[in-house]
């Protein structure tokens, strides 16, 4: 595996997908298209300057391999430097560091498009106490409970499936529905179903 760098590469097509948010693609050209090749999950980082300041970001790769483009998709966030300039300023043609994908780093969406889960291979794997975990929502206790049989039925064909069914969590105004599951992750995920009454 090569070490990820960075490229200087233009912005090809540029796509304003909503009100606050835009899609690209880069032009990139023949002799680096194997450094580009990714799998669902990864991301890119950009680098740009920015008020004489260095900026990096990170933008999950949202085209699939077999698209025959490499996109990724910027949604505003108030008060946010980069995400503000490149979905006002930036158009095709402009040109922006793009680093290689870095195969070491996996992202695993969750539920939802802003909800995921980054993972960094280290030498030394990282070790935490059962119960440790990461909370992500649902947006129904259908959801919810479709995700605890899903764990359920993996559960009986792998053992290492560590479920905690679901409980209630009744705060006057808002019942709280969460279940855990952990699997080979040092971590559990906690997934929440929020019922406000
Ligand atoms: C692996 C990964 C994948 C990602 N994928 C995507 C994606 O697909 N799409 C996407 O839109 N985003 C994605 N992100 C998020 C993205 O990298 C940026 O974090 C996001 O666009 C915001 O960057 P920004 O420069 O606009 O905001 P920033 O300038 O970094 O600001 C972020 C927030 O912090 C506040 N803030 C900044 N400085 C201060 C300060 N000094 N004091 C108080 N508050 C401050 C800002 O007001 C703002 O609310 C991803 C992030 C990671 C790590």
């Amino acid at each position: 595996m090569s070490t990820p760098r960075f490229h200087r590469l233009a912005v090809n097509e540029l796509r304003r997908e909503t009100a606050d948010a835009i899609s690209m693609t880069f032009s990139i050209p023949q002799e680096l298209s194997g450094d580009y090749n990714f799998l669902p999950g990864q991301y890119l980082t950009l680098r740009t300057t920015m008020d004489g300041e260095e900026v990096r970001r990170s933008y999950s790769i949202c085209s699939g391999p077999d698209d025959g483009e490499l996109r990724i998709a910027v949604k505003k966030v108030d008060g946010g430097a980069f995400s503000n300039w490149a979905a006002d300023e930036l158009k095709s043609g402009d040109e922006l560091d793009v680093m290689t994908v870095d195969r070491e780093r996996l992202i695993f969406g969750c539920v939802h498009w802003d909800q995921f889960i980054f993972l960094i291979a280290e030498d030394e794997p990282m070790a935490c106490p059962r119960l440790d975990h990461y909370g992500f929502s649902v947006s129904s206790r259908a959801e919810l409970d479709a995700a605890v049989e899903r764990a359920r039925a993996f559960h009986g064909e792998d053992p290492r499936v560590d479920l905690i069914d679901t409980t209630v969590d009744d705060q006057g105004v808002v019942k709280i529905h969460s279940m855990y599951v952990g699997y080979l992750l040092p971590m559990m995920i906690e997934l929440q179903y929020w019922e406000f009454v």
